[in-house]
Formats: structure tokens, sequence, C-alpha cells
């Protein structure tokens, strides 16, 4: 019996110390001490022993079972503390590391260059207005004097939603909607998304334009013209050449396309010039009469002008970039060049 306790106490001592863990510690415990366990086995059968050795053994077990006790209270210490080293040592800090690289972001070319012509526009006294990109005829083409059968309106170039609703296919229609609002004096640029049924190396069917006018009494060619100029000089440069070239537009009479001495080649002829030496960056010219009419101004009493251009075209040739769909590709090595 005696010897049976020795070895239950060894075997019990050897597997706490083997427990990996406080779980497996408790279940060595239950092992030996617990109700159904080894020790409390022996104690149970202490009735078949003689009287004499009942004490002896009674004795030998209770001390046993306290050196246990207390193993194990150590074991379950010494399992503690293995554990918080551990975890010391996993979520250790380590203060002289570099800290990680935050990127800055930045903002898209096309928003840069739609900002830095607000910006010239706003310094001229030009407030600034925006409209929905999916909008009615009436506003994108009906009022700008575009009628039914003007090739503008052709299926190729316009995205409709229904008969009576597109996506407008220019800002113009923000000069609409702002000249319905207010009074003349009006001095507003209209920035925005526009959408044409059309894709290649320098046509993209999403793309923006901003769009300029003026209302007042007696606004005359000569405003336009300083208007203008001013702000290709502040964008282009101040020995940018420019030119106001004859032209056509339902909404304007009458109308000038606005050409800069050719940027890449100065003016000496290149394969983005077409080797004229200039190149087209807006349309402008004095606002239709008929224009006037469908949105309650007096043009008796009041004229102005306006002008539109395509931002993609200006942020091509401010930065040299000869494919229009980089702009829309998203691929960081092109963007991050801004
Ligand atoms: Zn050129």
């Amino acid at each position: 019996m005696k010897d049976k306790l020795n070895k239950i106490e060894e075997a019990a001592l050897l597997a706490a110390n083997e427990a990996v863990g406080e779980v497996e510690l408790q279940q060595v415990r239950a092992r030996y001490l617990g109700k159904k366990g080894e020790i409390t086995a022996v104690m149970k059968g202490m009735g078949q022993l003689s009287p004499e050795e009942r004490p002896l053994i009674g004795g030998l077990a209770n001390e046993v079972k306290s050196r246990l006790e207390e193993a194990f209270a150590l074991r379950q210490e010494s399992l503690r503390q293995e554990l918080m080293q551990q975890k010391l040592a996993n979520e250790r800090l380590d203060v002289t590391l570099p800290g990680r690289v935050q990127r800055a972001g930045f903002k898209h070319p096309i928003t840069q260059v739609t900002e830095e012509v607000v910006g010239i526009f706003t310094a001229l006294g030009f407030g600034v207005a925006e409209g929905p990109e999916i909008e009615k005829d009436f506003y994108n083409f009906e009022a700008l004097n575009i009628p039914k059968d003007h090739p503008a309106r052709d299926m190729q170039d316009t995205f409709y939603i229904s008969e009576d609703v597109v996506l407008r296919t220019h800002t113009s229609p923000v000069q609409i909607r702002t000249m319905l609002d207010h009074e003349p004096p009006v001095r507003v640029v209209a920035p925005g998304t526009v959408y044409r049924r059309d894709s290649d190396i320098t046509h993209s069917p999403m793309f923006h334009q901003i769009e300029g006018f003026l209302v007042d009494r007696k606004v005359t060619f000569g405003d336009l013209k300083g208007i203008l100029t001013t702000f290709i000089n502040e964008f282009f440069g101040e020995n940018v050449a420019v030119r106001f070239r004859p032209s056509f537009f339902p909404f304007t009479e009458p109308s000038a396309e606005v050409d800069i001495q050719c940027v890449i080649c100065g003016g000496s002829g290149c394969r983005v010039c077409s080797n004229s030496g200039w190149l087209e960056i807006l349309g402008s010219g004095m606002i239709d009469p008929e224009v006037f009419k469908s949105v309650n101004y007096d043009p008796e009493l009041y004229s102005g002008f306006a002008f539109g251009m395509g931002i993609e075209r200006l942020a091509m040739l401010k930065y040299g970039v000869n494919d229009l769909r980089l702009f829309f590709e998203n691929d960081m090595r092109f963007l991050k060049q801004f």
C-alpha cells in the first residue's frame, strides 16, 4: 500500500510537470486528487486494512495528498508566469523601429486643372455653378437654340435615357439653369462631367468641361477677347500667342474658336498641332438672342458672352500627355507624376 502511494505520488508529480497549460494541469489534478482520483480511491479503500495499518496508511495518504496539492499549486503558478512571459515577448514593442511611412494622397490631374481654371475665373469675379448630369432635353438642347434636327442631337453623339431625358452632352445647360434663376448681371463658370457616344485616343464617352458666361448691359466681343486672353495667359503663360477664328455654334452669334500657339513646338509645326503651329482650345461667342428669349432676358437690354472648353484637352496640353485614356486608367505610375 505504501509502495502504491509512493508510485502514485511520483507519477502525479511527473504528469504535473509535463502538463502544458493550466487546463491540462487541472485534468492531471482531477486524475489524482479528484473525487474519482487515485489518491481518493486509496483513501476509500482503507476500510479493508487492518486496524494497525489504517492510521499509518491514512497519515501517509494525507501527506502525499498535501504534497501533491502544494506541487500542483506551484506548477500552476509557474505555468501562469510562463504564459505571462510569452505574452510579453509576443507583444513586445520595439520603439526603435522606424515608423511606417504615411503616403499622402493628392488630387487627380483633372481635378487639379479644373481647380486651376476655376481659380483664374473666380479671381476675375466669376462665381461657380453646378447642375445635374442627367438633364432634360430642354436645358441641354432646346433652350440653347439647338433645334430638333441639329446634328448635335444625332444618336451618334448623345446618350438618351428617354426621348426627353439625356446625359448632358456639355455643361451649357448650367448656363440656362443659372440664367433662369438669376437676373443679370451674372458671371459664372460651371465645371462638370459630360457624356458623348465617342471613344478613341482623343475622345472618351465621359469627360469634363468648364463652361463660362457673362451677361450684363453693354457686354461686347472686346470683353470676351479680354477675359479669354487673360485666362490663357494665366494658364499657359504670358508669352503664348492667341488667335480668334470665326466659327459657328447654335447658341452664340457671332462665334469664335480660340487657338493658342502650339505649346509643344512653339508654333513651328509638329504632329500635335498637325503642322499648323496652332492648337484649338476653346469655343466661344456672344450669346444668341434666341437663348436670351428662352430664359426671359431682354436681348434689347442685355448682351453677354459664353465659352466652353474641355478640361482633359487643357490637361493634355499643359502636361504634354498624348493619350486621353491615361487620365481614366488610374495607373498610379501615371498619376503620381502630377
Ligand atoms: Zn506644334
